[in-house]
């Protein structure tokens, strides 16, 4: 048994969920198997993963935590099948280190790879790519220990995988994962501002041309800064020093902001706002591709020259030696895993995200834009009280039950702010009612910033077909009868 600590005051990364509860830290499945028995003689028993998750998921007050920090062993690398098997604590860095260096990308990892592989199964994480559906839909193979102490392998020919996959940490506690991945390939990134009109009439023709489509309005007018990716049998670029000095920027600006933006934020919410847009607008993006570059009627093909254009508009020796080295690119050629993970730095925030239909997207996109100017300008009823950014990505629909893709190509809209911004969790509220009454059948990411003082999942349930919910739940009570793996929050899926 490895009882770490009794009585251990665990809270998530930003300190915003918290909770007393004995921790454990197991070693190897062994371990795992013995801490989960002796545990379950004081429920709740919630695995704890990176700890990243806004909501009360983890919590687990006068119960029991099993960590997975230890649990991060590479197990077996099948290039020839396309297959990784790995224990679930590995961290999405590793995995998709390991991946790349195997020949082999992994399906829709999510943007911030400092979470473990279990952690975001268990939420239906993902990333962007219609071709492909969350990384849950890419388990092949899950080796699960229950409240008993019994260890389990669940294959595709066992019922309980599909509910397993998006478990909600109610399935199990997951040892190990083996996960179906693609052989390894390239990106071509495209990157440049558009209006916000533009892009709302234009967004069907995007979605058509593009697989990897991610949009950011930076509360910055009436401009979107867009990020569109097919792939590409062309080489990846070699790094050029504006690549480079992007990650050491990135870092950098996760310091710097770190340090400053949560103090500053409460006492001058204004200039928080402006100082973002500044970032966003001169160091991140200076304006060299910020031309409405979709007028109406523009085909693809058209877009794609304009892109070429503004790549290839130092066409003399001495600029593309010049652009060589320091041009930001316009277009770029990146590893699959750069596709995924083209953010080093992150702020500690606020994030509240809804997946809603496909076909819905350019009305809920705009509605929201809308939404966020109007409730939090200055003098508004939430004032400054958004500062990062609104974020929309597009994946395939999921086949997973209580997946918050199932059923319907996806696409995620989340708010980001920062932590300590005045009237974030009234103002996030009010975004949970909003999205809930929008067209395109809401349902909220289960590990992001829930809505306040409302713990009951019943009308997020409702959001999932009865057939997906009942299979949850049986399969949910086959492997948990005790209900020793349920946390306050999660009680009405105990149904
Ligand atoms: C900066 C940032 C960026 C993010 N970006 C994205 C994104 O791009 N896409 C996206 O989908 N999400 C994103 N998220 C959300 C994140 O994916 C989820 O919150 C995820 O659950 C965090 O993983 P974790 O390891 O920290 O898990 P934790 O927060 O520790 O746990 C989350 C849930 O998983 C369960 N769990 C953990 N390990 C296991 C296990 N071994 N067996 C069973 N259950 C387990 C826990 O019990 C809990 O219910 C982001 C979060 C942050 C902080």
């Amino acid at each position: 048994m490895t009882l770490k600590q009794r009585d251990y005051q665990w809270q998530n990364w930003v300190g915003t969920q918290k909770s007393v509860a004995d921790l454990y830290e197991p070693v190897d499945l062994v371990d795992l198997k013995n801490d989960v028995k002796t545990a379950s003689a004081k429920p709740p028993v919630r695995a704890l993963g990176g700890g990243f998750s806004w909501s009360a998921l983890v919590n687990a007050d006068g119960g029991s935590l099993i960590s997975t920090a230890k649990l991060d062993r590479v197990l077996q690398i099948d290039r020839a099948g396309g297959t990784l098997a790995v224990e679930a604590g590995i961290t999405i860095k590793e995995l998709a280190q390991v991946a790349l260096d195997n020949g082999l990308a992994l399906h829709s990892p999510p943007i911030f790879d400092g979470m473990t592989l279990g952690g975001v199964l268990a939420v239906g994480g993902h990333g962007t790519g219609q071709g492909l559906g969350t990384m849950s839909d890419s388990i092949d193979e899950l080796t699960i220990v229950t409240p008993d102490g019994t260890e389990r392998t669940l294959r595709n020919t066992d019922p309980e995988l599909e509910s397993a996959a998006t478990g909600l940490g109610l399935l199990g506690i997951i040892y190990s994962v083996k996960l179906r991945c693609e052989p390894a390939y390239n990106v071509q990134i495209e990157k440049g501002y558009v209006s916000n009109q533009c892009l709302v009439t234009h967004l069907d023709d995007l979605l058509e041309s593009y697989e990897f489509v991610d949009l950011y309005w930076y509360l910055s007018g009436d401009r979107v800064w867009v990020r569109l990716g097919n792939r590409t049998s062309a080489p990846a670029d070699p790094p050029n020093l504006h690549s480079i000095s992007e990650v050491a920027r990135d870092q950098l600006i996760q310091l710097a902001g770190g340090a400053v933006l949560p103090p500053l934020v409460s006492r001058f919410p204004d200039l928080t706002q402006r100082l973002i847009r500044f970032i966003f607008d001169k160091v991140i993006d200076p304006p060299a591709n910020n031309l409405d570059f979709l007028p109406q009627s523009l085909t693809a093909v058209d877009r794609h020259r304009f892109f070429e254009r503004q790549w290839t508009r130092f066409s003399n020796a001495v600029g593309r030696a010049v652009r060589t080295v320091v041009e930001p690119r316009a277009i770029e050629v990146v590893d699959s895993r750069r596709a995924a993970h083209y953010i080093d730095g992150i702020f500690e925030s606020l994030t509240s995200e809804f997946a809603v239909e496909t076909d819905k997207a350019a009305d809920i996109w705009r509605s929201t834009v809308e939404f966020v100017r109007d409730e939090t300008a200055p003098g508004a009823r939430y004032a400054y009280a958004v500062n990062l950014t609104v974020h929309a990505r597009f994946v395939n629909a999921s086949a997973l039950p209580l997946n918050p893709a199932t059923g319907r190509k996806t696409c995620y809209i989340e708010v980001v702010t920062i932590v300590g911004t005045r009237h974030a969790q009234p103002f996030l509220n009010a975004f949970h009612d909003f999205m809930m009454k929008r067209p395109g059948n809401a349902r909220p990411h289960w590990g992001k910033v829930f809505k306040d003082n409302d713990p009951s999942l019943d009308e997020i349930r409702l959001r999932y077909d009865d057939r997906s919910s009942q299979q949850f739940s049986s399969h949910r009570r086959s492997i948990d009868p005790s209900n020793a793996l349920v946390n306050k929050l999660l009680e009405t899926l105990k149904k």
